[in-house]
């Protein structure tokens, strides 16, 4: 027979449902949507088809391969880097190039110095791991662009500076590791040089080429790997895409600068496929009109007038004048000085050399399906969406992608473009979790104690009605 008395088990069953609720909240942190971007470096889409890759068709059989993806104009490593993780083109987000120079802060931007670590020139977008965390998540950074600046005040909550002698291997062991600490992060960026840096030195039709991306292949078959031993496969969304393509160059197609402008009328900001070309002062005219016609194989546009369709022309970055050369073509000074790549990308970002693929896997995306094409920019809107986390203001259609989902309306929280002046103040599901957790544990304690007090009562109370009882012959004696 029970010993509680009607009222102990009413509170017992109360006890259940908090205790259930503070379940809940815990497990919707624990199980919080999980999204993993990676990049292969120089990946152009139709690489899959070269040599046998047995991973990447796992990946895409159990879950959803996009053939192509249009990236933006110019097709560089750090403007579409750039826009993968804001959905904002070039002119929107600043990072309107490799190399870049800002007049109005008079300075230079280039991989090759320490300027890329001056927030300055990152700060014109808000990058989805600084989102992320604003709505109270933890992102963890490998190597991506831009993940060892201090954006907006800001690094991701975990990142490694940037060091290309750190192996693959070591990079996924550390992305693992944060996505099990103790307090997880639900998105983790993970970058690799290759297949880029091989394109680039060798061509695109070299046999050294093929044996670095089978070397992908195997790469991506370690982080699946790595990922199912640690439990994640079945949880995490991977996403694996690239910045950009490659084509073959030659010496034989070279566009020499020096055989139609003096050099001391300018600088060369940017150099090749996609030259940007400041003229000093008062030598505009000339400029451009030595070059607009100079080689057919050479586009020269005023800054107003490049094509609205390469969203590359409302930036203070972009120089008063661009000459583009036509695909395989390269933009020198002249052909004896200056660097030449057997293998380049920058060109059109409508030529399909120039795009990489998108593969996905996770229980947000189907299983074995395939679309022919879609944008880069909508890679953002996609990931905030999975990751459940109101998305910045940005050039993407989450609709476009919504076909690769499983459920388009999967999270309950439907995204809705935001303000960026406005994102401080942006509370989630995050950040509702913990609220959760906290309000939960504090109704715990509270139903701890009444509970406790209640029980004593309840048995000193029955003591009390015993010894009555007891003691009534005794009074009545
Ligand atoms: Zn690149």
């Amino acid at each position: 027979m029970s010993i509680m008395t009607p009222h102990i088990r009413q509170m017992c069953l109360c006890y259940f449902a908090i205790t259930l609720t503070l379940t809940e909240a815990i497990s919707l942190q624990l199980n919080q949507p999980k999204v993993l971007l990676v990049s292969f470096d120089g990946f152009r889409w139709d690489y899959i088809h070269r040599v046998p890759m047995p991973r990447f068709k796992y990946v895409m059989e159990n879950g959803i391969h996009v053939n192509r993806v249009t990236n933006i104009f110019i097709t560089k490593t750090y403007p579409n880097h750039y826009t993968l993780v804001t959905g904002l083109y070039a002119e929107n987000h600043g990072i309107v190039a490799n190399k870049m120079y800002d007049q109005d802060l008079n300075k230079t931007f280039s991989m090759d110095g320490m300027d890329i670590f001056d927030p300055v020139w990152w700060d014109e977008a808000y990058p989805l791991w600084v989102t992320n965390q604003i709505q109270g998540h933890k992102s963890g950074a490998v190597m991506w662009p831009g993940t060892d600046v201090q954006i907006h005040g800001m690094y991701p909550t975990h990142y490694m500076i940037y060091n290309i002698s750190v192996p693959f291997e070591d990079r996924v062991t550390q992305l693992i590791d944060w996505f099990r600490g103790k307090e997880p992060v639900n998105f983790g960026l993970l970058y690799w040089e290759e297949p880029d840096q091989t394109g680039h030195e060798f061509g695109t039709d070299n046999p050294f080429l093929d044996k670095v991306i089978a070397d992908i292949d195997l790469k991506l078959g370690y982080l699946v790997e790595q990922l199912q031993k640690a439990g994640l496969w079945n949880t995490i969304n991977l996403i694996v895409t690239s910045d950009h393509g490659m084509t073959l160059c030659s010496r034989d197609r070279i566009i020499e600068l020096d055989l139609y402008i003096d050099r001391d009328l300018y600088t060369w900001i940017d150099f090749t496929p996609v030259s940007a070309i400041l003229p000093k002062e008062g030598k505009y005219y000339e400029i451009y009109h030595a070059l607009v016609n100079a080689h057919p194989n050479m586009t020269v546009y005023k800054k107003e007038d490049i094509p609205d369709h390469f969203r590359y022309k409302h930036n203070k970055r972009i120089q008063p004048i661009i000459a583009v050369a036509d695909e395989g073509w390269t933009i020198n000074q002249n052909k004896t000085t200056g660097k030449f790549n057997l293998g380049d990308h920058g060109y059109d970002n409508t030529i399909n050399s120039m795009q990489p693929l998108l593969i996905a896997h996770g229980p947000a995306f189907k299983k074995n399906f395939t679309k022919e094409i879609m944008d880069i920019v909508d890679v953002y809107p996609l990931i905030c969406h999975i990751l459940g986390i109101v998305p910045m203001s940005n050039n993407g259609t989450l609709n476009n992608v919504r076909e690769l989902l499983v459920d388009g309306k999967m999270i309950a929280t439907e995204s809705s473009v935001v303000d960026i002046v406005s994102q401080g103040e942006i509370n989630t599901r995050g950040s509702y979790a913990w609220l959760g957790i906290l309000l939960g544990s504090v109704l715990v304690v509270c139903f701890l104690i009444v509970f406790v007090q209640q029980v004593t009562k309840s048995q000193m109370s029955g003591l009390n009605i015993h010894q009555g009882e007891m003691s009534q012959p005794l009074l009545s004696r």
